[in-house]
């Protein structure tokens, strides 16, 4: 095979991944598809790093390969972890992904063939400056997730100002270098600035925001890829770095959008922290609670029952026994809906990926806006380990930091029965006027546990 024919064959290996890389995301944006736009996007991946090792000209195999070994041996584990650690597993991923594009900045800078022009050396800098700062960054959340390092929003008087100056800094020795690209001292300065400012950036953001912070470095991950594309002139890089920072943008965009906050909000607010208001004040107030027993018996004289995941069912992984439950009263006649609302959770999609590991059909998960219109015809909303998103507070408290937010009008179902624990407050650090009208009940107790007697009291589950 000629040089020419084999760099036709890879040119149509790459148009064919860029292909697929756009199918998995319209595959991934829906539930019903998802998989095969893994699927997708896995055969898109494998295909270009195949093309890639037919390069023209690409003898040493062996230092491709050992690294290639090194990177599924860490990558295999990593995919293995439990749900509920996906995010830190994929703040990880991030991590890698950036340190690789910055490392292979740094290569074309120093061990590039030709010199670099201003021009490149403008590219370089730009991917090594958001690469490095999404390296450490990312690892921050990670760290922040894992419980390794303090979840609390890290805060001190100056640190916009700290920060801004450390990123100014990066963008001042980056603009040196464009003007005078051979001046190597500066290079490696201008790594360990944007590395420091990675760790600035997000040490002040509670880990609660990291799902959104996450999306957010997800996007610098891509667009730093993009740019390394344009450094090594590999256009499957320049298009797979777009859309990867695209849609990680957009995704973000959506986050902040579905808890109504802005971007500021979230990277500045150090949102998360408990207010004083959360738990003043609510002595006064009536709650009542009721036993498993009880909640049965209500379950079962009710016509449409609308179940309202949250947080508290991720962790409590109560999705199989919630599964149950959707059994014992489909079984009995009962009209059995999954009002799933966009940031229920710790991550997008988090309830429907938990309710789909637990078989649960696809047609009884509703969205917010479709569900709130049903909730009025509802006998019973049975919120699992979610608050919230169901606070009513969002309607009509303007002092409320969540003012705004859209939320699942379980308020407005005949009866509400609530499964957490205690009356501690949600992500939001604020209370729930939910839990005091007349027709709340409080079932406290684990979402597992609780879900599990319920469905042994209407005669259910194994
Ligand atoms: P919340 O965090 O508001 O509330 C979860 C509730 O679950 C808590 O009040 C807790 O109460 C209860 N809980 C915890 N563990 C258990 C358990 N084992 N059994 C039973 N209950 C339990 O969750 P929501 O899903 O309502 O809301 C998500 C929040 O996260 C929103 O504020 C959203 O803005 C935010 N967020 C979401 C993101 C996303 O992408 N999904 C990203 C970033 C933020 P108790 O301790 O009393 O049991």
């Amino acid at each position: 095979m000629t040089a020419f024919d084999l760099q036709q064959y890879l040119d149509f290996a790459y148009i064919a991944a860029v292909v697929l890389f756009i199918l998995s995301l319209k595959f991934l944006s829906s539930p019903t598809t998802a998989r095969m736009g893994v699927l997708a996007g896995e055969i898109g991946a494998a295909l270009a790093v195949i093309a890639t090792l037919f390069t023209p000209g690409l003898h040493e195999y062996r230092w491709i390969l050992i690294p290639l070994m090194i990177g599924a041996g860490v990558g295999v584990p990593l995919g293995l972890v439990h749900m509920t650690a996906v995010p830190q597993r994929t703040a990880l991923s991030h991590a890698f992904g950036a340190l690789s594009a910055a490392m292979i900045g740094i290569a074309e800078y120093y061990v590039g063939t030709a010199p670099v022009t201003r021009f490149e050396m403008g590219e370089i800098a730009l991917e090594v400056i958001i690469g490095s700062l999404t390296f450490t960054g990312s690892l921050i959340a990670a760290g922040k997730l894992q419980e390794i390092l303090p979840q609390r929003p890290i805060v001190y008087r100056g640190q916009n100002i700290v920060s801004l100056s450390v990123l100014a800094g990066a963008i001042g020795l980056a603009v040196a270098l464009v003007v005078n690209p051979p001046n190597a001292l500066l290079f490696p300065i201008m790594v360990i600035v944007a590395l420091i400012f990675g760790i600035l950036l997000v040490t002040p953001i509670g880990g609660a925001d990291m799902p959104t912070v996450i999306s957010l470095l997800n996007s610098y991950a891509g667009f730093s890829a993009a740019l390394l594309g344009f450094v090594l002139n590999s256009k499957v890089l320049v298009v797979a770095g777009a859309l990867d920072g695209s849609s990680g943008f957009i995704l973000s965009v959506i986050m902040c959008k579905a808890m109504n906050r802005s971007f500021a909000n979230v990277m500045f607010g150090a949102f998360g922290q408990v207010q004083a208001s959360a738990v003043a004040g609510k002595e006064e107030r009536v709650v009542r609670s009721a036993t498993a027993e009880e909640a049965a018996s209500i379950l079962s004289a009710a016509n449409k029952v609308v179940i309202v995941p949250g947080y508290g069912m991720a962790v409590a992984q109560a999705q199989h026994k919630v599964r149950e439950l959707y059994d014992a009263l489909t079984k009995k006649g009962i009209d059995v809906r999954f009002a799933i609302h966009p940031v229920a959770g710790r991550m997008p999609g988090h309830m429907n990926v938990l309710l789909a590991e637990a078989d649960i059909p696809y047609d009884r998960l509703v969205e917010m806006d479709e569900i709130n219109g049903d909730l009025p015809q509802a006998d019973v909303a049975l919120v699992i380990g979610a608050n919230d998103v169901t606070n009513p507070a969002a309607r009509s408290d303007q002092s409320s930091p969540i003012y705004g937010m859209p939320i699942i009008d379980v308020d407005k179902a005949h009866t509400v029965m609530v499964i957490k624990r205690s009356m501690s407050p949600g992500f939001a650090g604020i209370d729930n006027p939910l839990y005091y009208l007349d027709q709340t009940l409080m079932l406290f107790g684990d979402a597992k546990q609780f879900v599990g007697a319920i469905v042994r009291e209407l005669g259910g589950g194994h």
